[in-house]
Order: structure tokens, then sequence, then C-alpha cells
């Protein structure tokens, strides 16, 4: 027994975790369900003290006790069939983390039959991708705090640490709330990258700019209130030409099919805001803008039978279009992350969490793929605060609404009118106007119900349950 931990898992994310372990000083056992891909990195990497193990008996027994074990592997039933397996193998007291991207529901019915045989389980959300697992991704462990401590060493050493030197890990809660925070940040991601998408479409086809120069904006907004890593890589995107056409002057973008993929956490994301009755329309809009990119046939047959605007109805930009369209994407980026902590919030509240919202925002500074200037508002926001209800509710970002919401509904107008589809910008301003109105047509809403259905309604002017009568009955 001589490893300090085991990885299962060799895909890029198990074998980069595992040489980020491995680089901290410890010994790393590895394994993988194919031999051969656990044969080819160890003999890739003869100076590293891992330890190959071809049988996960072998490998249980290759750890030092109480056993740490992170799976690394295929979300869904493959970690069903690994956790079963361990579950034989392994003793009490010991430790599995699965770090892959696992459904929380998943996480929280894992972690309870593992509870039984005395096993410890961490659902961990790992983010960063391939490079971040290597040199430092954000984590985000949620199960038994006493098993977080168990391995916090180790976590605390690899993750990524943010400028003023702090880890971006935290415990973040039991059972299932790790895998749940990571959803929510794969969410956001989604919403930052569709909000990115669309004010680079709106840019190039209203304003009419071309691959290079709005490179070159987005590398000018990446020096400001919008520095992140998805502008930075949308800089460096639409810089780069096709590597497979002869003419070398054609940007990759250009040659990339317009269907968005997904695999899952951003729709379990608005999943699980339905459950929970978390207002959610921006992650929401987001993967139905990747839905409706699948229908690429129908969107080629329905772009020669339904007319956009006519010409003489759309507008022209202002002057200031870049600024108002960066001004709107900041506008955009608040209103998703202020959904996005109050869809913590609720389910905080209701899966019985007690999330620290501070601590989340903290730990996704650095490391991970929605890492942003943007976050140390939100961690400031959180320290001034630690219950604050919505983000709308800090004087920062109050402050930036007001200043910014005129250039986001200008954008949105323009978009509109011009034929553009804004669904995650307008999304953003509509939520603005609705958690800001006095009276919603609620009021409406609610009488409609009782019409129809016999719902009832409350009133404003005193308490108790009513209902109108809207017809005699013959
Ligand atoms: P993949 O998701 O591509 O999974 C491949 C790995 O899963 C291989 O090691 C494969 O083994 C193993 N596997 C598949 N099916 C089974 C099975 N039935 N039994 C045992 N092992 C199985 O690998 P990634 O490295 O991309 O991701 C690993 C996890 O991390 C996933 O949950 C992913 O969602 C998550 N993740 C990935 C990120 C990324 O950027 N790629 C970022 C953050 C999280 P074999 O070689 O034998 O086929």
């Amino acid at each position: 027994n001589q490893a300090d931990i085991g990885v299962i898992g060799m895909a890029v994310m198990g074998k980069n975790l595992a040489l980020n372990i491995e680089s901290h000083g410890y010994t790393v056992s590895v394994f993988n369900r194919t031999s051969a891909k656990t044969k080819s990195f160890v003999e890739n990497h003869e100076d590293k003290n891992l330890v190959p193990s071809f049988k996960l008996t072998d490998f249980v027994n290759s750890l030092k006790a109480p056993r740490k074990i992170i799976i690394m592997i295929k979300a869904g039933k493959p970690v069903d069939n690994i956790l079963n397996q361990l579950a034989s193998l392994l003793d009490k007291g010991d430790v599995i983390i699965d770090g892959g991207n696992a459904n929380f529901h998943d996480t929280i019915r894992r972690s309870a039959n593992l509870t039984k045989d005395g096993i410890y389980f961490l659902g961990m959300g790992v983010s960063g991708g391939e490079q971040g697992a290597l040199h430092g991704p954000s984590l985000m462990p949620g199960g038994q705090e006493k098993a977080y401590e168990m391995v916090k060493p180790i976590l605390t050493k690899i993750a990524a640490k943010a400028h003023d030197g702090t880890p971006c890990v935290t415990y973040v809660g039991p059972n299932g709330a790790g895998h749940y925070v990571k959803m929510i940040h794969n969410g956001i991601e989604y919403g930052d990258e569709e909000l990115i998408d669309e004010t680079y479409n709106l840019l190039r086809n209203i304003v009419g700019f071309n691959v290079d120069q709005l490179s070159k904006i987005f590398a000018k907004w990446n020096q400001g209130e919008l520095d992140s890593y998805l502008i930075k890589i949308t800089a460096d995107i639409l810089s780069r030409k096709d590597d497979l056409s002869s003419d070398q002057s054609v940007p990759i973008v250009d040659m990339i099919l317009d269907e968005g993929e997904n695999k899952g956490t951003g729709r379990w994301s608005s999943e699980d805001a339905m459950a929970i009755g978390a207002p959610q329309s921006l992650i929401t809009e987001s993967v139905f803008a990747r839905f409706i990119s699948m229908m690429k046939n129908q969107r080629m047959h329905a772009a020669q039978v339904l007319p956009g605007p006519e010409k003489k109805d759309q507008v022209k930009p202002d002057k200031d279009v870049v600024e108002e369209a960066c001004q709107a994407l900041y506008f955009g980026k608040i209103m998703s992350y202020a959904q996005g902590f109050v869809q913590l919030e609720m389910a905080s509240k209701t899966y019985k969490w007690h999330l620290k919202y501070g601590k989340l925002a903290q730990i996704w500074r650095a490391g991970c793929i929605i890492r942003a200037k943007f976050l140390q508002k939100i961690t400031d926001a959180f320290a001034k605060k630690p219950n604050l209800q919505n983000l709308l509710m800090d004087s920062y970002f109050a402050g930036i609404a007001k200043k910014y919401q005129k250039s986001a509904r200008k954008i949105v107008a323009l978009a509109t009118l011009d034929g553009i589809p804004v669904p995650c910008l307008s999304a953003a301003v509509s939520y603005y106007d609705s958690f800001r109105a006095k009276v919603l047509p609620a009021n409406l809403l609610q009488a409609q119900r009782d019409y129809f259905g016999a719902h009832t309604y409350h009133r404003i002017d005193r308490p108790g349950t009513f209902h109108y009568t809207w017809y005699k009955e013959e």
C-alpha cells in the first residue's frame, strides 16, 4: 500500500488530474476500464510517481488507508457500475470522489447508498476543462464534511489559485450540493456563451463588422469590465483562420456548422429551476437557443419562406453601437448571475444545503470556464451581505443596471427591428423589468384562472381567499 490517492478514468480529465496531484508530491494510483490506456499513460510519464493497476482489486489494494479514490469517467450508468464494484472492495471510512458531471439527483442517491456501507462519498464539480485539470481547476466538492477534511490538503494544493492566492476550492455542502453548484456553473456558462454569441451576431450582421474587426473588439472588451476567460477565447477564436481550406484567409468560425450541441448540464439547471420555482429565463433561453440551432434543415427551409423585417423598417445603429453592445452584454451577464444565485439560494433551502454564496463566487474566480473579473464583484457583494437576496440589491450591481439599461434596451430593440435573434439579451431586459415591477399582470392572470377554473384569488385590500361570480349557473 503505497499510493496516497487513486484516479479511475484515464481520459483527458482523469489523466490531467492525476498529473496535477502527482506534481504536488503525491503518489497516484491509476486505473482505467481499458487497460491499454493506463499502460500508455504510465509509459508516457515514466518519471512520475504513478502506480498503474489493471484490475480494480489491485488498484484498491495499492492505496493507503483510509483510501481516497477520484472517479473521472463518463457520467451516468458507468459511475453506478464502478461504485457497485468499489463498494464490495472498500472498507468503512474510505472516501470516493466522483469528479464527473453527475446529475445531482444521482449524487444524492449514491451518497445515501454508500453511507449504508460506511463509505464516504463526495460529489465534486470540476471545472476548467483539460488545461484546468492539469494546471489548477475550480473544485466544488459536496458530501460529508468529514470526508472533505480528509482530502482537503490534496484538493487545496491542486486547485487553481485566485489573484489573492486563495485556492478555488471550498466545502460546498452535503450530498448533491457540489454537483448542483457545478450544474449551475455550467448553466451560467451556457448563458455567458449565448450572450457573447448574440452580441457577435448582431455586431456582425447589423453593423457589418468583419470577423477580424470583431476579434479586436472582443480583445478590447477583455481589457475592461468584461475581462474573462470566455471573452478572451472569443477574441482568439475570431482571429483564427481555417486550417483545412486552401484559402488561408477564411475565418475558422465561418467553416463551423452552426449547430450548438450540449451534454445536459444546462438543461438540468433549467429543469431544476422549474422544479423549485426559480425564475431562470436566461439559462433556459440559452438551452433553447442551442436546441433551435440544431434544427438546421428546418431553418434553411424557413429562411426561404418566412420574411424578416422590410429594409425600410430596419434601423441604423448609432455610432456608439459597440459601446452599447458592450454595456448590453455586461447588463445581460448581471441578470444571468442574479438569476443563477437566486436559484442557488432556492435550491439551498429546498435541499437543506446551507450554501455559502460568497464562497461559491470566490472559487469561480479562477480555474473554471466562467472565471472573470466580474466574480470578484460578486464575492465582494456577498462579503458585504452574506444573505443578499438578489445581486440587483447590491449597490454595485444596481448602479451598473441603472447605468447600462438604456444600452441593453437599445441593443435589444435594434436587433428585434432588424430581425436578429437575441433570446438571452431580451430575457435579461425582461427579467430586469419584471423584477423591478410594482405591479405585474398576474392580477389579470389570477382573474383568468378564477374565471375558468374557480382557482380563487387574493385581494390587495383584505386577507383571505376570494372567488368572483363570473357567470350565473343556468
Ligand atoms: P469522458 O466523459 O469522455 O469518459 C471517458 C472515460 O470514461 C474513459 O476513461 C472511459 O474508459 C470511461 N468509461 C466510459 N464508460 C465506462 C464504463 N461503462 N465503465 C468504466 N469506465 C467507463 O472523459 P472526460 O475525461 O472528458 O470526462 C470525465 C468526466 O469529467 C465526465 O463526467 C465529464 O462530464 C467530466 N468533465 C469533463 C470535462 C472536459 O472538459 N472534458 C470538464 C469537466 C468535467 P475507457 O477508456 O475504457 O472507454
